[in-house]
């Protein structure tokens, strides 16, 4: 199967788990996640009608930007940024970045974004089953982290974003993502500086149709797009 064909198959299904919840499926945006797919696939993404790109590494962001791969589409940063040195190639070169998943991050995304005189849009990510080996703040990190968000003056909060565990059965992820909806229904409840709740980016190949059922705005989707991801084989 193509991407062409992919993207459409992708579509159609993003369309009926919308119906079946009774939206429209319009309301939910397909965000190509890009990590370890060259330009041209990422090309072949755009031209089949994918909403935005979502990059999850710096490095490839830079290459892939470099190459006008996103031509046609926005990039989204979807990845963690560990080193905060490396915000600077990020703010104010994507339209969202997705993965906003510490107190710290946020202080060295507000003093580049400040420094660059722009407001940076960004989601929360919210780490919901609590595993240890992924960032994200925990669910009730995230009122009083947006009850004080006065203070971060040149970011703005969009929304959420969570990566749940891989789900081994379908309608596993459900708690997970009725709890973010949750949490952003209690956001949205109040009026709080820097901060609006319009999106809410949860969903991947596997549980994309879940998601959608619990209110996800905008699925991320890699494999059911660009296939497989190709990882390199250990060296012997
Ligand atoms: C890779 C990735 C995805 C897409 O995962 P697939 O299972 O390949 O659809 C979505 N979100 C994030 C943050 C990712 O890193």
């Amino acid at each position: 199967m193509s991407i062409t064909e992919n993207v459409a198959r992708v579509r159609a299904q993003i369309a009926q788990a919308a119906l079946a919840a009774g939206r429209r499926p319009e309301e939910i945006k397909l965000c190509a996640a890009t990590k370890m797919n060259d330009a041209a696939a990422v090309r072949e993404a755009i031209a089949a009608g994918v909403d935005c790109c979502g990059e999850n590494r710096v490095q490839e962001l830079v290459q892939k930007s470099r190459e006008n791969a996103y031509h046609g589409a926005p990039v989204h940063f979807i990845g963690r940024l560990l080193q905060t040195n490396k915000v600077r190639q990020v703010v104010g070169k994507v339209e969202l970045i997705q993965s906003a998943d510490r107190l710290h991050l946020l202080e060295a995304l507000q003093a580049e974004a400040a420094r660059q005189g722009i407001i940076q849009d960004i989601l929360l990510e919210v780490n919901v089953a609590r595993e240890e080996s992924k960032g994200g703040f925990a669910p009730e990190e995230i009122l009083p982290l947006v009850e004080n968000f006065g203070r971060f003056s040149a970011l703005r909060v969009r929304g959420l974003m969570t990566v749940p565990p891989i789900c081994q059965n379908s309608g596993e992820n459900r708690k997970f993502f009725q709890e973010i909806l949750d949490l952003s229904v209690d956001i949205g409840a109040k009026k709080y500086d820097n901060v609006c709740v319009d999106i809410l980016s949860m969903g991947m190949s596997g549980d994309f149709a879940d998601a959608i059922a619990c209110g996800s705005t905008m699925v991320r989707v890699g494999t059911a797009i660009f296939g497989p991801r190709r990882y390199a084989a250990p060296q012997p």
